[in-house]
């Protein structure tokens, strides 16, 4: 039997917990506020903050939204981001990635207020990560975290292969699957494109983490009976369906099926984690700045 994950339920739980703490927080004069920051006119970039957007009105948090033109000199962008750190009504700032060509991604995730950094990718808070010592744990990373533990799949001592090694994704999940303690204490391999013999690699997985970005690319073949998988990638691929396209993940579902103990689908796997992650740092960084104590699980 193979567990289908329930990212949603999972995502579910975790949002009633902030919208909890956002509560609280309201009660004592500070209502988290999270701005997004969209530099892009790609549609799923423009799905995927409108998301959060929504997420934030469900649960109590003030949502925040600017768009600057992707032709516009970087600095328009910058001026933005100076604004909202001085902001008080602000306590989250996420600027949806990818930027265009001709803005800095380091320029401007440094420029955020670490304090301010929801999405955890600001240098300071890299480093406090990878020293055990988190702020805010990037979102998607921290919901394949939340899910791993949700579902009783216990990290320490298993060999954990994560295909990817982006700064978003695979980096940060590899270092928080490295600490001490609960939901560490894992063997890591971390894979890449360069990666030699990627099958031998996965097929020692316990956990697979794939996170490529290339649709269907890990099938039932690359893994070993009893593994568990979370499949992170969203790709979207031409099909005869209404949008002209439908979502995919990285890992060929239907075959990895065969093989998995637990399995994330897409969509309904990792998604919803991210958002409800993403509240859950707003809910922190609103605690954090105003000295208010809630209680995020
Ligand atoms: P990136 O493109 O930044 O990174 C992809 C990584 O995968 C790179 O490290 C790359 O290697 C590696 N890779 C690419 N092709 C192969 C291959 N054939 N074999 C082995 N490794 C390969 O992507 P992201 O990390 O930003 O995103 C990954 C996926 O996750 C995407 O589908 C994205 O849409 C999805 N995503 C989903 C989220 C969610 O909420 N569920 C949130 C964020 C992302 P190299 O470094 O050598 O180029």
């Amino acid at each position: 039997m193979t567990t289908i994950i329930d990212g949603n339920a999972i995502a579910d739980r975790i949002t009633a917990d902030v919208e909890s703490c956002a509560t609280t927080l309201s009660e004592a004069g500070v209502k988290p506020g999270l701005a997004t920051v969209l530099m892009s006119d790609d549609g799923a970039s423009e799905t995927y903050v409108s998301m959060k957007q929504e997420a934030c009105e469900e649960i109590g948090i003030e949502g925040f939204h600017y768009e600057i033109d992707p032709d516009a000199p970087a600095t328009a962008l910058f001026e933005r981001i100076d604004d909202l750190n001085t902001d008080p009504s602000v306590h989250g700032i996420l600027v949806q990635l990818p930027l265009p060509d001709h803005v800095s991604k380091e320029a401007v995730l440094s420029r955020i207020d670490p304090m301010k950094d929801v999405d955890g990718f600001h240098p300071e808070n890299v480093g406090r990560l990878v020293a055990g010592n988190a702020r805010y744990k990037p979102c998607t990373p921290h919901g394949v975290q939340k899910i791993l533990a949700a579902e009783g799949i216990a990290t320490e001592g298993a060999d954990v292969v994560v295909v990817g090694r982006s700064d978003i994704v695979g980096k940060p999940m590899a270092n928080l699957l490295l600490q001490y303690g609960e939901g560490g204490n894992a063997t890591v391999t971390v894979c890449h494109s360069r990666t030699a013999d990627l099958a031998a690699k996965t097929r020692a997985a316990d956990i697979l983490i794939a996170a490529a970005g290339v649709p269907e690319m890990i099938d039932g073949s690359m893994l070993s009976e009893g593994v568990a998988v979370i499949d992170v990638g969203i790709n979207r691929v031409e099909a005869d369906a209404e949008k002209g396209y439908e979502l995919v993940g990285d890992v060929d579902f239907e075959s990895a099926k065969g093989k998995a103990s637990a399995i994330t689908p897409v969509p309904g796997g990792v998604g919803p984690l991210t958002i409800a992650m993403l509240m859950y740092n707003t809910a922190k960084a609103a605690s954090l700045q105003s000295g208010v104590d809630v209680d995020l699980p």
